[in-house]
């Protein structure tokens, strides 16, 4: 367990101008209700989460406002308001009208971040139809397992991504159409049941009428990034929009003036619930960024937009940290106010560099896919102990709970629960019944994460329950022996896993990546070695160190232990569709 509750206080100025400057009495007061209030519906209770994230937003005072600032890898700009946003989105529900599509259809977008998905998405949604979101890195077989699986029946991509869809095409009988984005100088294919974005925009109507939609009626469906296993169809529903909107409040902060970058790829919950529903719910201003990490181009982009609010996640923070705080320096930054930090556990290391390089410390969140939007995360006006994840949303109740779903006292290592009465919780796992039933034992969501609780409900996470390492009769958590190395100065990166010994069950074995310009050596192990003895404890560090030159990692940035240790056993990998290049 990490031990280290060194507290960051806030001051008053930071408690007072934030948008909940008293955790407790928020939690006190709070009824789901009166969030529902702050934003639209339709007669009936109904509602439609685009709706509320863009049309509202044109009717009224942020009509012209920005709301997406669009920047390519390769240096192309555009800016979109909310009206025209609203329009355009209009426009692809008409489309979608036009070619028959229906409520409660699949319709999925395998696209880079450009301003086509967004609209897209927003489309689908109003003609109460079923959004799917595809990493534009997807393989064949990623992408035929999914529109397989989710009957998909029309994708929207563009003409260099088409040619991995045209291979699979024949054995997808579902997919009636596909759209193609004209965007970028590619020859554009030629296929009788091929549209085209743009061309069909053109000629639809600006008008259009958002479907209202129960509140529990779907309104898209993610693929889970797949760290533990197969990736499975998590559906959401309309209603998950009044939880990302409170949570974007709340947790991001958000205000008027604001200028927000999410780094996430909407092909991942974060991208979807916190670049387009709860932060556009907001009236927020989003950065959109559709290019590969690189530490200059990111501080210009912060220092270019003005960037208030950043939401990153902590395999970026690893990455600029071992570029060294210099090159931070180097921009002018002064108007960051506020970081947040979700995906992985975020080692107190890289939380407390943020304070050396932006003044500020980045802002732990948890949730997952399954959950539809921040669950546990540290606030503006709350003090942060450092390597802790936070306290519940207000509105949501989280427990440390045993496997029978019985809660245990504090400071006990067990399952992570939340009692599922929040309205972002998924609907169903799409097809698979069993699978979906299995996340509840007695009246609780099991996360599938250990975690434990302090006395002050602060929650504390240990790790996946499958990566929890058991030696010589202790538990230890892979993420706070990884933790450790990163504090070592040579070390950018660790992955640690458990590895089957005859002696102690399990043993410790790490996977680290030197800083650039550190060499190798056996003198380094034990220095290693050492470090995590010392900092961590005796049973806890890993007997067996390999340099690596990259981790195995999803596209949303996640290490996927699972992979490292096949690896070491020689088992096989399973499935690697989310794994990034490696
Ligand atoms: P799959 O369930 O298919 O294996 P996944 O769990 O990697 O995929 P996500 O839903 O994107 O897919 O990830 C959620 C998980 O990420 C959490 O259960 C947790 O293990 C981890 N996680 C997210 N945020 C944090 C955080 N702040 N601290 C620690 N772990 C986190
Ligand atoms: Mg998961």
């Amino acid at each position: 367990m990490i031990t280290d509750t060194k507290s960051i206080k806030k001051t008053k100025q930071q408690i007072e101008r934030a948008n909940m400057p008293d955790y407790e009495k928020a939690c006190k007061n709070f009824s789901w209700a009166d969030i529902e209030k702050e934003l639209a519906s339709f007669a009936h209770h109904k509602l439609n989460a685009a709706y509320i994230a863009v049309d509202v937003n044109a009717q009224n005072f942020r009509k012209n406002k920005i709301a997406l600032y669009y920047e390519s890898e390769q240096g192309i700009k555009e800016q979109y308001t909310f009206a025209q946003l609203s329009e355009s989105s209009n426009q692809f529900a008409n489309v979608l009208h036009n070619h028959n599509i229906k409520k409660g259809e699949r319709v999925f977008i395998f696209l880079p971040r450009i301003p086509e998905l967004f609209i897209a998405f927003l489309g689908i949604l109003k003609i109460g139809a079923i959004a799917g979101t595809l990493f534009a890195a997807f393989q064949e077989q990623a992408l035929f397992d999914r529109l397989q699986n989710s009957e998909a029946s029309l994708l929207i991509t563009n003409a260099e991504l088409f040619k991995r869809v045209e291979k699979i095409w024949k054995k997808l009988p579902h997919l009636k159409h596909i759209i193609i984005v004209e965007r970028g100088a590619f020859e554009f294919p030629h296929h009788e049941h091929l549209l085209f974005f743009h061309k069909e925009l053109k000629k639809a109507d600006k008008e259009f009428s958002a479907t209202p939609m129960k509140k529990d009626d779907p309104s898209f469906m993610l693929y889970t990034s797949g760290t533990t296993g197969k990736p499975k169809g998590v559906v959401h529903k309309h209603e998950a929009i009044i939880q990302e909107y409170s949570s974007a409040k709340w947790v991001l902060d958000l205000k008027e003036d604001d200028v927000y970058w999410c780094t996430a790829d909407p092909g991942w919950v974060t991208g979807i619930a916190y670049e387009i529903l709860g932060t556009w719910a907001n009236g927020a201003s989003c950065i959109i960024f559709d290019g590969r990490f690189n530490a200059d181009r990111w501080y210009a982009i912060l220092q270019d937009y003005k960037v208030t609010v950043w939401y990153t996640a902590p395999t970026a923070i690893r990455m600029l940290m071992s570029e060294g705080t210099d090159k931070v320096k180097k921009y002018h930054l002064s108007a960051l106010r506020h970081m947040a930090s979700v995906g992985e556990p975020l080692n107190p290391e890289a939380l407390l560099w943020g304070i050396k390089a932006f003044g500020l410390p980045f802002h732990d969140n948890w949730w997952q896919t399954e959950l539809g939007a921040i669950c546990i995360a540290n606030y503006p006006a709350m003090d942060i102990k450092v390597g802790s994840m936070g306290k519940p949303i207000p509105g949501v109740i989280a427990a440390i709970v045993d496997d029978q779903g019985k809660v245990i006292p504090n400071k006990q290592e067990g399952n992570l629960a939340l009692k599922p009465n929040f309205p972002s919780l998924m609907k169903e796992i799409w097809k698979n019944k069993k699978k979906y039933s299995s996340y509840f034992v007695n009246g609780w969501y099991i996360s599938g994460d250990r975690a434990w609780k302090d006395d002050d409900n602060y929650f504390w996470f240990i790790g996946r329950a499958d990566d929890v390492i058991k030696t010589s009769g202790e538990r230890v958590g892979p993420f706070e022996v990884e933790s450790a190395l990163i504090e070592h100065l040579s070390v950018a990166e660790a992955g640690v896993i458990g590895k089957p010994d005859k002696l102690r069950g399990e043993i410790i074995k790490a996977f680290v990546v030197l800083k650039k310009g550190i060499t190798p050596s056996d003198e380094l192990k034990e220095v290693l070695q050492e470090h995590v003895k010392r900092h961590l404890a005796g049973h806890a560090y890993p007997r067996e160190i390999e340099f690596v030159n990259k981790l195995p990692k999803t596209r949303s940035g996640k290490i996927m232990r699972r992979i490292l240790k096949a690896k070491e056993l020689g088992l096989p990998i399973g499935d690697t569709s989310t794994l990034e290049e490696y």
